[in-house]
């Protein structure tokens, strides 16, 4: 019998050891957690080749730190980017990279749903800096190819898209937006590196809000950008340094670190559970409809099969009653917990409409495809019969029908 001998080593094995050798220094099996703001130079000389990046070395946190440089090695080595920038939360990412790599008079295409604050900065932030800023249906590659024009300097997408599950073809719009000149960036928080790979599919950028599946604990907030050395360098010395200052502590880079350690292991247990949930909403009576990719009839199947290696942790769904049943479906849950933020292992849900995007205008939700009664779970690691019973209880306790009928898109 021959040694199984991977020629690389997996994604579970990099994500616990990738550049940390417990052998180096103290022999610690755990890599240390660095708590300072600055470092010394052993001469003036040296202090001169930092900054100049002429000689490797830390000068001051704001720019680099050891704890969060290890994150930093782990997230591109999981991504397959070459090189990552490690922030103080998922807006911190987004923000930084596109003050980065913007200018007045640049355009900016997104697709039509978003994160709620990143829509916010996109609307509210760049805009009026002068960045044009164009929202299109990007599951239909062929809106790309219409709406690029000679301006066109990023198109911005989440796949799949913060709160109703829509899928974008990431190698299509790569194509397109390459041959427009464009650069393009992925918004993978909902997958993490283990469910999907967008630089891969030749996406140019991937941003996370850490705070999610890769600290996997809910209890800190951090983000991360990954690309090309050249552009993550100008982010970490202009946008990082600069512009944002949303700078990670190191403290909690050694969370994140601790969390990948179990990322696959956790990204399976959220998949399984999620798939139960959906089959289960999918079959209720009291369900309009339940988008979930790894459910059958999921309009989008075979782009989540060659896109993702698993469905994922989040669904949402559509209760017959719209509005007022989400509200009182939402109130009569008792295990699962009614809060925002997902990839916990604790199940939560969350009612778009009266929470994450209650500052959009009803016409700016139904113009960004979130409809009033859409409710969305993000399925933890608890046992999947205790979350069945929790859902069936408070279906039970939300009214059975809807005076203005079915509501769903
Ligand atoms: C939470 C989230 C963000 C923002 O991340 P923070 O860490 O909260 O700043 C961005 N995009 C998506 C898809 C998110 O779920």
């Amino acid at each position: 019998m021959s040694n199984p001998k991977p020629s690389a080593p997996g994604f579970a094995t990099r994500a616990i050891h990738h550049a940390y050798d417990p052998y180096a220094g103290e022999g610690a099996l755990n890599p240390p957690l660095y708590l300072s703001s600055t470092y010394a130079f052993p001469t003036v000389e040296e202090g001169a080749a930092r900054f100049a990046g002429e000689q490797p070395g830390f000068i001051y946190s704001r720019v680099g730190n050891p704890t969060t440089a290890l994150l930093e090695a782990r997230l591109a080595n999981l991504e397959g980017g070459e090189a990552a920038l490690v922030t103080a939360s998922g807006m911190g990412a987004t923000t930084s990279l596109l003050w980065t790599l913007l200018a007045p008079g640049d355009e900016v295409i997104a697709d039509k749903t978003l994160y709620g604050c990143t829509f916010g900065f996109f609307n509210h932030g760049l805009a009026k800096f002068g960045v044009r800023i164009t929202h299109i249906d990007l599951t239909d590659p062929e809106n790309l190819a219409r709406a690029m024009t000679a301006n066109t300097k990023i198109v911005f997408f989440e796949s799949p898209a913060n709160p109703n599950m829509r899928l974008i073809d990431i190698a299509a719009i790569a194509e397109l937006a390459h041959r427009g000149g464009a650069r393009v960036v992925v918004d993978s928080t909902y997958c993490t590196p283990y469910l999907q790979q967008p630089l891969a599919l030749g996406a140019d950028f991937v941003v996370h809000s850490a705070t999610k599946y890769l600290g996997g604990h809910g209890d800190l907030l951090a983000g991360a950008i990954v690309g090309p050395k050249e552009d993550i360098d100008h982010v970490r010395f202009r946008g990082v340094k600069d512009m944002t200052g949303a700078v990670l502590s190191s403290q909690d880079a050694f969370l994140i670190l601790r969390g990948l350690k179990t990322l696959a292991l956790r990204m399976h247990r959220h998949s399984e559970n999620a798939l139960g949930i959906a089959r289960y909403l999918a079959a209720h009576p009291q369900v309009a409809v339940c988008h979930y990719p790894g459910l059958d009839d999921f309009p989008q199947r075979e782009l989540a099969e060659r896109q993702m290696k698993l469905p994922g942790g989040m669904l949402a769904f559509e209760l017959k009653g719209g509005v007022e049943a989400g509200r009182r479906f939402m109130n009569a849950l008792r295990l699962i917990t009614r809060a925002v933020s997902l990839g916990d292992a604790e199940t939560l849900a969350q009612h778009p409409a009266s929470m994450t995007h209650s500052f959009y205008t009803q016409e700016e939700r139904e113009a960004h495809l979130i409809s009033e009664g859409l409710v969305r779970i993000s399925a933890g690691l608890e046992d999947l019969d205790d979350l069945l019973a929790d859902i069936a209880q408070a279906l039970d306790a939300t009214p059975k029908h809807s005076p203005g009928g079915d509501y769903c898109y």
